[in-house]
């Protein structure tokens, strides 16, 4: 049995070999969890009775030939994803009982790939924060210091990855969810471009920033997961019919004469020096690969996240409108007419944060100010999209931080709604262009992990991934784990 961290390559290496059953894989990923998570409060919601059946069904299907390559492999859902007959709260006493009766389409995907889930992992609520603070059930705790934050508001799911509870995790990054967490807890995180795939099941936050992502231990494995889940689906209008290539053919491609973007303004004084120093040294690897490094600039940085928490509240604050305590979700028994039953159950159901964002929203949505805040945020988005389109004319992907500083201190932004909001400067332009992004171990500040954050143009995963993949080829930063040593 597999003692270290494995990443999924190398279980569906081992299990091919007959050498590990899933059944032993996903026992062990159980009785890790049972060991190490009344600490991390990384997992909502533990499936081990389905999550063996599903593990002896991948056995089966090794032993008759009909298994795929991640066959076997166990795996959690961000508690956001919808997941037929077992509860999906997104973090939120509004649906702390809410059982979905369908799947999401990526759980339907990585399902029929044979991969098993062990459970639904904590988070911010409705994926609104940067920390994991935010959750109705408790702060998740960072592997590397338990002090400290995971990031948000995937942070369940970078959590159990890297702690090597499971080797891969689903997320969601509307705002850099996927890739801040990622950064903080020292795995690779992974933001396909958006479109690329089926937000159907989602539970809804940010309708045109929202996106799933990977969790992951490396871009070779967040490349064979995109791979299952990337794709046409009729039930989301936005999703892009667009042919899927083949993602880990492309990995290895060579970087010589390829061109990468820094832009200035990713290095600006908000910047920790010790995360720019492993950022820098993070691009002399890809210049002894051959890869050329320019400088660009993104002038509308500093309107990013001030447009990002315009649109983003303003989108939320509608798609929460649907919490009414009538259909579905927490219901008051405090109610004596329909008046007092909206308002007491989405009083008593929904916490701080998640009021802010719909007051912040409906403000900004009102007769009055729509114009003066969100059609002019609109703009700024397109100008902030264009930046990004630009720098793609020169250089073949941009490449800066992934986040300011490493992991902080649990309570240390809670009470400070402007300086977690900060804390998303260089992960939320990506989104307002929708393009794809990963963030990838590159280097430890006392002791706390380091994240490079790479990007490029639509539907250009594969580069991105190449990238990624060529650095972690040459580089261990993504094996290190907490604690010291490598797994
Ligand atoms: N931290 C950002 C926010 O609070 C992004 C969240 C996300 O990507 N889900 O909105």
């Amino acid at each position: 049995m597999p003692e270290q961290r494995q990443t999924i390559a190398a279980l569906s290496h081992l299990l091919g070999a007959g050498e590990v059953s899933s059944r032993e894989l996903v026992q062990a990923s159980l009785d890790r969890i049972e060991e190490q998570d009344k600490e991390l409060n990384a997992f909502i919601t533990v499936t081990a009775e389905q999550a063996l059946a599903a593990a002896d069904a991948a056995d089966l299907a090794r032993a008759n030939g009909t298994a795929g390559p991640l066959a076997g492999v166990p795996m959690a859902h961000k508690d956001i994803f919808c997941t037929a007959g077992v509860k999906t709260t997104c973090g939120s006493r509004m649906l702390e009982n809410f059982v979905s009766p369908y799947d999401a389409t990526v759980v339907e995907r990585l399902a029929d790939a044979g991969m098993v889930s062990v459970g639904k992992t904590n988070m911010d609520e409705f994926a609104m924060g940067s920390s994991s603070e935010t959750s109705y059930f408790g702060a998740v705790k960072n592997p590397w210091d338990t002090a400290r934050s995971p990031g948000g508001s995937s942070g369940g799911s970078a959590a159990a990855v890297a702690a090597g509870l499971v080797p891969m995790a689903t997320g969601t990054d509307t705002g850099g969810s996927v890739r801040q967490p990622a950064a903080l807890s020292g795995v690779t995180g992974f933001k396909p471009t958006y479109g690329r795939v089926s937000r159907y099941g989602i539970v809804a936050f940010a309708s045109s920033l929202d996106q799933a992502g990977i969790l992951a231990l490396s871009a070779e494995d967040a490349a064979l997961v995109t791979q299952v889940i990337a794709g046409f689906d009729e039930r989301d209008s936005t999703c892009s019919p667009a042919e899927v290539p083949d993602y880990a053919a492309e990995l290895d491609a060579p970087l010589k004469g390829k061109t990468i973007g820094i832009p200035k303004e990713y290095f600006d004084a908000g910047l920790d020096s010790a995360c720019g120093d492993a950022v820098h040294a993070a691009l002399e690897v890809f210049k002894q690969q051959g890869a050329k490094l320019r400088d660009v600039s993104l002038p509308n940085l500093s309107l990013a996240v001030p447009t990002y928490y315009v649109v983003c509240p303003a989108e939320a604050s509608s798609n929460l409108s649907r919490y009414d305590g009538m259909r579905f979700g927490h219901r008051s028994e405090d109610a004596g007419d329909i008046e007092s039953l909206f308002k007491n159950s989405r009083t008593e159901g929904f916490g701080d944060e998640v009021k802010r964002r719909i007051m912040t929203g409906t403000y900004v949505l009102s007769a009055g100010y729509y114009d003066a805040y969100y059609l002019q945020a609109q703009k700024v988005r397109q100008l902030i999209s264009d930046d990004m389109q630009r720098c793609f004319d020169e250089v073949d992907i941009i490449a800066g931080p992934t986040t300011p500083t490493p992991a902080f201190k649990i309570g240390e932004k809670i009470d400070d709604p402007v300086q977690m909001y900060l804390n998303d400067i260089y992960t939320v332009s990506v989104n307002l262009a929708g393009l794809p992004g990963i963030s990838i171990p590159c280097g430890s500040v006392n002791g706390l992990p380091a994240g490079l954050q790479l990007i490029g143009p639509h539907f250009a995963e594969a580069r991105v991934l190449n990238f990624a993949h060529r650095y972690q080829m040459e580089t261990d930063w993504h094996k290190q784990v907490a604690g010291g040593g490598q797994g």
